[in-house]
């Protein structure tokens, strides 16, 4: 069996493995590099993938994440892309707006993706591959097992041990992802060190606390981080407030898809109304306060506006905010300056959707993994710091390894 990281080696983001034997061939992400990048060519070109006459078996998704999956329009039509069933129709609603409001990406694309199922395994010519699901900070997140020529490899996809269902990981790698021969495994905090980490359940305690001292209260978020929103929605009810999202019913529709997905309570956002805001909810916010969950747009800013001395609760990575950083957004940071220029009180509270060192190293150990192959890293070398047993392998985009 080969494995060849077409990129994402030393950078975080833009992630594309492929996996092949003699017989079979296929393609785990197909991402977008992430702004922060040192840009390959956007012009980046796969043979038998992305061009030349189709010669690979299926591209499986991980997870929504655009550094993921944010380049399946240059897929060949006639390859199969799967992708976890909620999260392909979370990723539809999100395509479908970017094609309204922008005329950008391809939902009906999205819409004939297959679909696959945790622990359902999915056969490609002799290579077998078996999702498990995973924490992340998307919703539907999976790592993939793949099995073939007697070989088993793990691909982590991204994944953290500290949000809504980090506990159950390690229960989850010790059943299934034990006696790897080679652990392909993601390292973003490897280069974000210095930030401490949270869990989603001490962020929805800090959340509550916020409730119970300010009437209204903005959040900036991720539209699709689920695990952040259902902490904030939780503690809305706990502290009676009114449940508010921006944007049409963009966000609504999402969260009535994780609510249909699921009979876990913490998902169920019908048991409060999620109130899709427009501005005849004005006084009716402005008697009881609010959790307003917002986004750096025109439409959180004019409401923002509406409800001056309100508190705003930044939750989503610092480095955006870094002038100093690739990532840098312009837009969000220029949002929060004029928040702050109209009276917000600002705080920060956020957890990161990665994993800690520790839980890296938890899961080299768990998995017994004999090779241990970093990517989504922008330092893989660190692994090398890390109490890891299996032996390190540090690739460079395309390089073929082979087990
Ligand atoms: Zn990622
Ligand atoms: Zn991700």
């Amino acid at each position: 069996m080969q494995i060849k990281i077409h990129r994402g080696t030393h950078q975080i983001g833009g992630c594309i493995t492929e996996i092949k034997t003699s017989l079979s061939r296929i393609i785990i992400d197909m991402g977008a590099e992430l702004p922060s990048a040192n840009k390959t060519a956007c012009d980046f070109e796969i043979d038998g993938v992305t061009c030349g006459t189709p010669n690979c078996d299926a591209v499986l998704i991980t997870h929504y994440h655009g550094d993921h999956v944010g380049m399946y329009e240059k897929i060949l039509p006639e390859i199969p892309i799967y992708m976890g069933a909620v999260a392909k129709n979370i990723y539809g609603v999100v395509q479908k707006t970017l094609k309204t409001k922008l005329n950008q990406g391809n939902p009906q694309r999205v819409a004939d993706f297959y679909e696959y199922y945790i622990g359902k395994p999915l056969f490609f010519g002799d290579i077998k591959v078996t999702p498990y699901i995973i924490d992340h900070s998307a919703f539907d997140a999976y790592m993939f097992l793949i099995e073939s020529e007697g070989k088993r490899i793990l691909h982590t996809g991204d994944f953290r041990m500290h949000g809504a269902r980090g506990n159950k990981m390690p229960a989850v790698f010790e059943k299934y992802a034990k006696d790897i021969d080679v652990l392909i495994i993601e390292g973003t905090m490897l280069s974000r060190n210095s930030e401490k980490i949270i869990t989603e359940h001490e962020l929805g305690v800090q959340a509550k606390n916020l409730f119970a001292e300010h009437k209204n209260v903005f959040v900036l978020c991720s539209s699709t981080n689920i695990d952040t929103i259902a902490e904030f929605y939780n503690a809305a009810i706990e502290c009676n407030k009114p449940f508010i999202v921006c944007e049409d019913d963009f966000q609504a529709e999402i969260l009535r898809i994780v609510t249909q997905s699921t009979y876990s309570p913490f998902y169920d956002f019908s048991k409060q109304k999620v109130f899709s805001y427009a501005p005849n909810l004005n006084s009716f916010m402005n008697e009881r306060g609010f959790c307003f969950i917002g986004r750096a747009n025109y439409i959180t800013k004019k409401t923002m506006e509406c409800f001056p001395n309100s508190m705003l609760v930044y939750s989503m990575w610092k480095g955006y905010l870094d002038k100093t950083h690739a990532a840098f957004d312009k837009y969000k940071s220029e949002f929060l300056e004029n928040a702050i220029k109209t009276g917000c009180q600002l705080e920060y509270l956020h957890t990161s959707g990665h994993s800690s060192s520790k839980d890296i190293e938890k899961i080299c150990e768990i998995t017994q993994a004999k090779t241990v192959i970093p990517i989504h890293c922008e330092c893989p070398e660190n692994f090398a710091k890390l109490n890891i047993l299996g032996n390190l392998k540090i690739l460079y985009d395309g390089e073929i390894y082979t087990l």
